[in-house]
Order: structure tokens, then sequence, then C-alpha cells
């Protein structure tokens, strides 16, 4: 009830107030928090594997999905790690900002929409932020993929579950780890608060660079009996 007097406030106050660019501060047009030239800068994630959204040919698996499957099924990556993407990341993450979830989910949803054609089957029926451990919770006060997957969930008309699932044990932070031991150090680490009672989700993260996070958490799934399983991420490293 309160998120929803919240979200409604934000939406009648974004129609009076002037829009501004998060970026460059200058006035913009576009309704979500930029302006035209800031968001040609990004880097539309183009050229991607299908499946984790490595690089390939656009359309198709790359070698390692084909030998190796991931857990999940689809990758959706709006844009490539780079600058402003990261600059929008970084200031809702470690700062606090969270002006740029509202412009990070509007874009994030955006992008999906384009691969979300008219079959039902592409729509998923419920949408998972990767939890953070409590702990982190705490230090950190907020949870940046609930922050901006509540406004991708709005804009596509999809529930966002941001308590199905939980980090049960405590890991290390990712971006610290050497690529080889990131599996390692998340698999098992997610637990179901409840069964999840539908056949498609898609989890929603900030980043992924080798995907690890997201290959434990859709196993979770998987192994509840989930088929389908799609990742959308704002940035792909
Ligand atoms: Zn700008
Ligand atoms: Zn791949």
């Amino acid at each position: 009830m309160k998120i929803k007097l919240y979200d409604c406030l934000i939406n009648k106050l974004s129609k009076i107030l002037p829009d501004y660019c998060v970026l460059c501060t200058t006035t913009s047009a576009n309704g979500h928090g930029l302006c035209s030239e800031c968001e040609s800068r990004l880097l539309p994630s183009t050229d991607r594997c299908v499946r984790c959204a490595g690089e390939a040919v656009a359309g198709y698996e790359c070698g390692r999905c084909q030998s190796h499957p991931p857990a999940f099924d689809r990758t959706v990556a709006a844009f490539n790690y780079r600058e402003p993407a990261t600059t929008l990341i970084h200031r809702l993450k470690f700062n606090g900002d969270l002006a740029m979830a509202r412009t990070m989910g509007h874009l994030l949803a955006h992008h999906v929409s384009r691969h979300l054609d008219a079959s039902v089957q592409q729509r998923p029926q419920l949408l998972i932020p990767v939890p953070l451990h409590r702990g982190k919770m705490m230090r950190r006060g907020f949870n940046q993929s609930i922050e901006f997957g509540r406004v991708v969930a709005r804009q596509l008309d999809i529930p966002l579950s941001p308590d199905l699932v939980i980090r049960s044990r405590r890991t290390r932070t990712q971006r610290t780890l050497p690529l080889k031991e990131r599996r390692a150090n998340v698999v098992g680490s997610f637990k179901l608060t409840r069964p999840p009672q539908c056949q498609h989700v898609a989890l929603i993260d900030d980043v992924m660079t080798s995907g690890a996070t997201l290959e434990a958490l859709a196993q979770t799934f998987k192994s509840q009996g989930v088929e389908r399983i799609d990742c959308w991420v704002f940035a792909r490293a």
C-alpha cells in the first residue's frame, strides 16, 4: 500500500516538475531522466549470445553456452558495461542516488519490450530482483535491483516479487574474486521462501559479469520446477 502511494506520488510529481537529466542536469525532454545527448552515449548491447549475452553472432548461442548450457534460458542486456551506464549504476549502488533507479528501470523496460514480441510465451509471469544478503541490505539500506526492478515491473505490467528468494549464505563480493572462483562462491547461496507456483520468471540485476550469481539463482528456481528463466540486466560486462 505504501509503495503504491509512493509510486502514485512520484508519477504525479514527474508530470508537474521539469525533468532534469540525471547525468548532465540540463532540462531533459524524454521523460525518464536523460537528455537525448546523454542517452545517445549509452552503448546498446549488440552482437550478443541469446542465452548469456556474451560476445557471439547476434541471434545465436555462443560456443560456451552450446558446450555447457547455463541454467537460465535467455539473457537480455540493455547496454554494455561502459560509460555512462557505469555512472548510472555506481551512483545508484554506492551513492544511494535513487533517481538513477527510475532512469535505469525505464531504459531496461524499453529495451526488454522490444524482445517481448506479441507471443505470450515470451512474457515471464514474475520478475525476481537478485537478493542481497541481509547484512549487506542493512548496510546499504536498499537493494538496487529491487529499486529499478519496481520501475520495470510497472512499465511492463508484470508483478515483481522481492521476497520469494533470499540469500541464505553470506558470500564474498563477486567483484573482488577472480572469474574462476565466482561460481564456487555463490553456488547454493539462494533459498526460496515458498513454492514459486509459476513456470517462467525473469531475474533482474544491474550488472552481469561472469554470470555466476544469475546461474546460481537460476539453478535454485530450476530445482523447484520453474521451466524457463530469463535474465534481464541493465549492463553486460
Ligand atoms: Zn544529459
Ligand atoms: Zn552464451
